[in-house]
Formats: structure tokens, sequence, C-alpha cells
């Protein structure tokens, strides 16, 4: 990114966490953070937030069928816990039931939950799943977290992390730290997935977590990773703004 370039995309970022906070929030929705990463050179999938059923049957002959179909409510912190996602979702039929099956879901699993809308995005083929985070650690400072996504996770504790900003070639070295790093090098005839990708957004996202200090916290869980030279897209995005943003 050239320097002009960079402060007009630092501008932008900073006037959509600016605009989060003043509507009294702490977290950005799915689509608002995805919208900071893909400013930043991430890679995300399409993602538009509809305010009702037609609203997401316009917006999925946009986005292109087959498409997921995602809760977004400032109340639901894991959607999948509400029933709240239904990926593969491949004509306006089953777009129908399904977006009436994640409103029934998501009612019985927390009446009391404020709607924001659906989010209508891009179904992507299943990569290997990874998670980074970024973190404002209290005695480190910005901090970078990497491991394997899904159940990995959580049950394995399988992770690494680094002091951020970090250069490509630390990033690597996080990817290559972990326990579980056969699964993305490639065994048993599995073709290696895009590590020179997934190194790349590591360290964009050291350089996010250090140049914006107002963000506390960010999780990408999961972001898809393609085989080799097909390249790494985050489908879900947290970013939890600090006290002082
Ligand atoms: P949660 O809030 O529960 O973390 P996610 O957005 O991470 O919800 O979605 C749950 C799971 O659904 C993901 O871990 C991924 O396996 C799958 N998924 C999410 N988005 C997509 C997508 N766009 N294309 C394909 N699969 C997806
Ligand atoms: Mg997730």
């Amino acid at each position: 990114m050239g320097e002009w370039k960079k402060l007009a995309v630092k501008d932008e970022i900073s006037q959509i966490l600016e605009s989060v906070k003043s509507s009294g929030r702490r977290e950005l929705s799915e689509a608002e953070a995805k919208k900071v990463l893909q400013l930043w050179e991430i890679p995300v999938n399409r993602t538009e937030l509809a305010k009702d059923m037609n609203d997401a049957i316009r917006l999925a002959r946009e986005v292109r069928y087959p498409i997921v179909l995602k809760i977004s409510s400032r109340d639901i912190l894991h959607k999948s816990d509400a029933k709240g996602v239904k990926v593969g979702i491949g004509s306006e039929l089953e777009l129908r039931q399904a977006y009436d099956e994640i409103m029934k879901n998501v009612a019985a699993f927390n009446p009391k939950a404020r709607i924001d809308g659906i989010t209508v995005q891009e179904h992507l083929p299943a990569g290997r799943e990874a998670i980074i985070g970024g973190l404002q650690d209290k005695s480190f400072g910005p901090t970078v977290m990497f491991g394997l996504g899904g159940v990995w996770v959580e049950i394995i504790k399988d992770t690494s992390f680094r002091l951020a900003p970090l250069t490509v070639d630390e990033a690597k070295e996080m990817i290559r730290e972990i326990k579980g790093f056969p699964i993305l090098a490639g065994t048993r005839g599995e073709p290696p997935a895009d590590i020179d990708a997934l190194a790349a957004i590591i360290e964009k996202v050291g350089k996010l977590i250090s140049e914006f200090p107002q963000i506390s916290e960010l999780d990408i869980n999961p972001i898809f990773v393609f085989n080799s030279g097909k390249g790494a897209t985050a489908v879900d995005a947290r970013i939890l703004l600090g006290d002082g943003a």
C-alpha cells in the first residue's frame, strides 16, 4: 500500500470504529469487522447485511448462490450456538426456509436478543480452517495469535503467539510452531495449504492491531486456507473496541 492510500484507508477504518463507538457499541458487527479487514487488504468473503426476507432474496441474487445466511445480533456472540448459521443455500426456496428457521432458532435461544439483520454471504468451498487473533496485551502490548480453527483451538489450545508488528518470516515461524502444522503442510497425499497467503495475512493483522490501539481484540475464526497458490479468506470476524477507544 502506498503512503497516501494508507492514510486514506486508516482514515476510513477510524471512521467505522468511531461510528460504532458513537452508536454505543463496543463490538463491530460481522459485516463491519469484515469491512475493516477488506480495507486493510485482508481477503474476506462477500458479506451483505439484509434487513428482512425480501432484502435477503435481493442480495442473494447479487452475491449469487450458493450463499450462507447468518444472524446478525449484538446480543449473540456465537452465532452457531444459537443455530443462527446456515451454509450451502442453493436457491430462493432454500433461502426462505433457512431464513425462517434461523429467526425461529434465535428467538428460542434468546427471546430478548436484538436482531440487527441477517447477513447474506458468499458460500466458500471448505478449506482447512485456521484462526488468527490480535490483542492489546496488558503487559506486552499488541500481540497476535495463530492456531487451527474450529474444535482444535478450543480443545487442544494448540496456538502460537508473537508481539506485533511482526514480519512475514516471523509469521511463517508462528505457523510452523503449532503441533497441528502437518495438517497445513499436507499429510498422506494431501496437498500443502497456502502457507504464504496465511503468513501474509498474519503480518497484516499484526500491523492492524499495532496501528489501531483503539481495537482491543480482533478474531478471525475461521479463516479458510486453500491449497498452495489458492489463497486464504476470512469467513467470520470479530472486532472489539477498548475502554480508551
Ligand atoms: P460463529 O459465530 O458460530 O463462530 P461462523 O461465522 O464462524 O459462526 O460460522 C460457523 C461455521 O460455519 C464456520 O466455522 C465455518 O465452518 C462455516 N462457515 C461460515 N461461513 C461460511 C462461508 N461463507 N462459507 C462456507 N462455510 C462457512
Ligand atoms: Mg466463527
